[in-house]
Order: C-alpha cells, then sequence, then structure tokens
C-alpha cells in the first residue's frame, strides 16, 4: 500500500515510517513536499485538510498530512497553529527562545501545555481526520538535542526530562504524531 504524507519536514516523516511501519509493514510512504500550499486555515484540521487536498490533487494517490503545535494553557492556546512560526520566521531556536521568554514569571506548576496533531487523509472514496494529545509543561530552559522544534522544553507528563531527551523509540510511543498515527493506521487496516 502506498500513502503519501504531504510534508517538507524530514523529522515527521521518519517519524511517521517508525509508527506507522510497525502497523503496516507493507506501507510505502512516499514524502510529497509540493507546493507548500498556504496554511490558511484556522484550526490544526482546517491546515492539515488543506496540504492532504493538494497532495492528493497533485499525486493522485491517498495523501494524509499532519497539523502540529503546542497549547500551552496559561496563554490560551497559543502559540497553537502558530506554533512554526512563532518568533516569525521558521527558526526552531528562536520559537522556542520567544516561549520561554513569554514564560519566564510564570513558576512551574502554572507551565501546563499539550503538544495537538491533527492527521487528515484524503482518498478517493472520501476524507478522515484523527488528533492526538500530549500533555506535558513547559521546561524552565530548554535541554536535549534529539527531536525538533519545542521538543527541548517540552516535559511530558509522567517524565521528568524533556523530550528531546527521550530515545526516538520512547517519544514515538507517546507523543501526539504516534497517538493520531496509530489511529489512522488502526481505521487502514479495519477494512
Ligand atoms: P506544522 O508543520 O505546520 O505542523 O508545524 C508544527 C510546528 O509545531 C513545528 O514547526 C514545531 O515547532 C511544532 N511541533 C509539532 N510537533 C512537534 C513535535 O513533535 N516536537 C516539537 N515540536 C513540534
Amino acid at each position: 500500500m502506498e500513502l503519501v504524507f504531504a510534508t517538507g519536514n524530514a523529522h515527521k516523516v521518519a517519524e511517521a515510517q517508525l509508527i506507522l511501519g510497525k502497523a503496516l509493514p507493507d506501507l510505502l510512504i512516499l514524502a510529497h513536499d509540493g507546493s507548500d500550499p498556504l496554511e490558511s486555515g484556522v484550526s490544526f484540521l482546517e491546515n492539515a485538510q488543506i496540504k492532504a487536498r493538494a497532495a492528493f490533487q497533485a499525486t493522485g494517490k491517498p495523501a494524509f498530512a499532519d497539523d502540529s503545535g503546542i497549547c500551552v494553557e496559561v496563554m490560551g492556546g497559543a502559540p497553537g497553529i502558530f506554533s512554526a512560526i512563532w518568533a516569525g520566521g521558521r527558526d526552531d531556536i528562536e520559537n522556542r527562545d520567544l516561549l520561554l521568554k513569554q514564560l519566564e514569571d510564570i513558576p512551574a506548576e502554572n507551565r501546563m501545555a499539550s503538544f495537538v496533531c491533527t492527521i487528515a487523509l484524503v482518498e478517493a472514496s472520501g476524507e478522515t481526520s484523527f488528533t492526538g494529545v500530549w500533555p506535558g509543561r513547559i521546561s524552565m530552559g530548554a535541554a536535549g538535542n534529539g527531536g525538533f522544534g519545542y521538543d527541548p522544553v517540552f516535559v511530558p507528563e509522567g517524565f521528568e526530562v524533556t523530550a528531546a531527551e527521550l530515545d526516538s523509540d520512547v517519544k514515538s510511543s507517546f507523543s501526539h504524531r504516534s497517538m493520531a498515527m496509530r489511529q489512522m493506521a488502526s481505521f487502514l487496516t479495519s477494512r
């Protein structure tokens, strides 16, 4: 089975291969960066649909896209869908430095946050979506070299280290993206 993954993010492709490969050994994931359609939606779902529909139209093959981000409770859910461009550009270090600065007066117990990932799957037969939420909190400083994005400042619930300090296998067992992808894998195998 072939599925197009509409993303230009090599980290996401590696995570998808690790997660979906276990559930669907016959799956071939084709990364499609394509024309990088504008993420003009107002929700994770709308943005995922925009990207997946564009990849489906461009390739004619079943396609999925994820839209994801970090939602900080004390910031009313921001950065949310703006996570990738929070500091203005697409620079992971600038984004997380700005977030740490914005939270510098907030004590550890009030730094609750969640990673959210919504996947849109577009096939000739129709569209579906899947969402995963990974609860945790924002650390006081960055730590760890693994993962990407906000991983060095996110301490998942049940852990004392950041997501960037976790083994990629461990992150892939718990993460928002793995929850959404495992839901998609069950959907694909159950029919
Ligand atoms: P997207 O590519 O539009 O979905 O943007 C997602 C942004 O949210 C990324 O650029 C990261 O800043 C952040 N993000 C999403 N998932 C993760 C993750 O698993 N770890 C760290 N940051 C993430």
